[in-house]
């Protein structure tokens, strides 16, 4: 059944001189469970249609359902690691891997347990008492995501998630979102300029391109080549 359903989706920015049409006309639709990568060239609207997702953005054109409401009433869990990590620098990273929890109001003993296991998965068990100026931008990559998958959001969004990771994290990483995934079958939308990610990663992979962005295709990634 659908899940995510984007319909004729248009996206201007303003400023005091110009106007930028960002996303053209964009419709697609998603099934519960699954996972979208989204791929294309610089500036065609990646990180837009993701904030976008993400509620960030109000939309002027188009409209936006998950699970048949609008996004703006919609009751799901949407979680997002946007290109800005956002950790809180008065926290330390282990209350920062909380964080999603207590904005949801579920931080129990257990939801903190599964965060804080989450934490050890992403490698970095150790540096729980550190605070984010003392990470590298690589580390402070893999808390924003132990913490967005510490609330299980109906909904994932990801904006390249592992651009400042080294090649082994990278792969490490990769496996866990993978398995992570695979167990819990939240429906995820990641956007990547990796064709390797997101072959190896999308059931799904949509491409933009153009200036304004829009959609060019739609492609099913056959199990066969992963
Ligand atoms: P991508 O993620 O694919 O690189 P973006 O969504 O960041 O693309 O940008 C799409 C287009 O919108 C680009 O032309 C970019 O310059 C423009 N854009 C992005 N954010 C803003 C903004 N806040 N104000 C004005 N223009 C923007
Ligand atoms: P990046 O690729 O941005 O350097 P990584 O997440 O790949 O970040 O980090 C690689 C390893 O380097 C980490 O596991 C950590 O041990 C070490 N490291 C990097 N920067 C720092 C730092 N500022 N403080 C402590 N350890 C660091």
């Amino acid at each position: 059944s659908t899940y995510v359903e984007v319909r004729d989706l248009t996206h201007r920015y303003w400023d005091v001189k110009s106007e930028t049409i960002a996303l053209k006309e964009i419709s697609f639709s998603l099934k519960e469970g699954s996972f979208l990568v989204i791929v294309g060239s610089s500036g065609c609207g990646k990180s837009t249609l993701l904030s976008i997702l993400a509620g960030l953005y109000p939309i002027h054109e188009g409209f936006i359902t998950i699970d048949g409401n609008s996004l703006a009433s919609c009751q799901k869990r949407i979680g997002y690691v946007l290109q800005k990590d956002a950790l809180l620098a008065w926290r330390t990273i282990k209350q920062n891997v909380q964080l999603g929890l207590e904005i949801q109001g579920i931080a129990t003993l257990k939801n903190k347990q599964y965060a804080f296991d989450l934490l050890d998965q992403v490698g970095l068990g150790h540096v729980g008492d550190h605070y984010p100026h003392q990470l590298s931008g690589g580390m402070r990559q893999r808390v924003a995501l132990a913490r967005t998958l510490a609330v299980k959001p109906d909904l994932l969004l990801l904006d390249e998630p592992f651009s400042a990771l080294d090649i082994k994290n990278k792969i490490h990483l990769e496996t866990l979102l993978k398995s992570i995934h695979k167990q819990q079958k939240k429906t995820t939308i990641l956007v990547t300029h990796d064709l390797e990610e997101a072959i190896a990663l999308g059931d799904d992979v949509l491409v933009l391109s153009g200036h304004p962005g829009t959609l060019r295709k739609i492609m099913k990634i056959p199990d066969s080549i992963k």
